[in-house]
């Protein structure tokens, strides 16, 4: 068994005292039975020693024992500070791994997982589950005319719009580029319809402003109700197949399968 150096020291120390006491025993029982040996006091002597040793106990108190103790006890702190910050940053890590840093949504690979388990889950019990895919209309005119960052700003506020028309069980993510998906839980078709309706009205109504100009923008949707059978890769196609078909039509529509 090996042991701590403040172990070691603590053991010294307890050693010190107890030889000490031993002779401040033994010099009280040699001054009560009055014990002469070698011609010499014994119970002075006694006293003597422990007096020694109990100067020495608090040397090795001051000097090993509470150094010792009170370096361990830093270094113990440094620790658990390096522990907090190490547990921080990688719980930021993970939720940097499935947001997305421009709009601060959840990103495809979020969402992924999420369509998965909701899947599975709305698999035992009978209720409804819905997705809608929206995709701005002419972004690429945006940055073209505008700028990259302009753009940006555009993604950012249509991200905001998106997020004041869910539920708090919905789940929003922008899945690349200028094309966002909500995943819908227990809502029928018509709702999920009229849902995405308000969004596009609301995006369509957003003034960006950006210096002296002002930018409008549209968006087209795509919405499925999961038949229940279907991979959650299949109603993603369903749902994007009715995008496109909104993007047919003329765009800033939704169109439901
Ligand atoms: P449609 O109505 O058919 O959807 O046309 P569109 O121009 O919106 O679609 P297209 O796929 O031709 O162009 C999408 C553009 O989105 C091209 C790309 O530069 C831009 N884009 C993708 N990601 C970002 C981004 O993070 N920031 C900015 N500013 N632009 C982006
Ligand atoms: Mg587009
Ligand atoms: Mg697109």
């Amino acid at each position: 068994m090996r042991f701590h150096k403040a172990e070691l020291f603590f053991f010294l120390l307890m050693i010190l005292v107890v030889a000490g006491g031993v002779f401040s025993l033994a010099a009280f029982s040699a001054a009560t039975g009055g014990h002469v040996v070698g011609g010499i006091e014994t119970s002075a002597d006694f006293a003597l020693m422990g007096a020694v040793l109990a100067g020495l106990s608090v040397v090795c108190g001051l000097l090993l024992v509470y150094p010792t103790m009170s370096s361990s006890l830093r270094e113990r702190g440094k620790l658990q500070q390096m522990t907090e910050s190490l547990s921080v940053r990688s719980l930021n890590l993970e939720h940097a791994a499935v947001t997305d840093s421009l709009t601060g949504m959840y990103n495809r690979r979020y969402f992924d997982d999420a369509l998965s388990e909701y899947l599975e889950a709305f698999g035992h019990i009978d209720k409804p589950i819905g997705m809608v895919i929206l995709d701005l209309d002419h972004f690429k005119k945006v940055n073209d005319t505008h700028g990259h960052d302009v753009g940006d700003k555009v993604l950012r506020e249509v991200a905001e719009c998106l997020q004041v028309f869910t539920r708090y069980h919905d789940v929003l993510a922008r899945l690349g580029g200028e094309e966002f998906a909500i995943l819908s839980p227990n809502i029928t078709e018509r709702q999920l319809y009229n849902l995405s309706d308000r969004i596009r009205q609301a995006v369509s109504e957003l003034r960006i402003v950006n210096g002296n100009v002002t930018l409008k923008v549209t968006v087209s949707a795509g919405l499925a109700i999961w038949d229940r059978t279907e991979s959650g890769e299949e109603l993603y196609r369903r749902a994007d197949k009715q995008l496109y078909e909104a993007k047919r039509q003329g765009r800033n529509r939704v169109c439901a399968a």
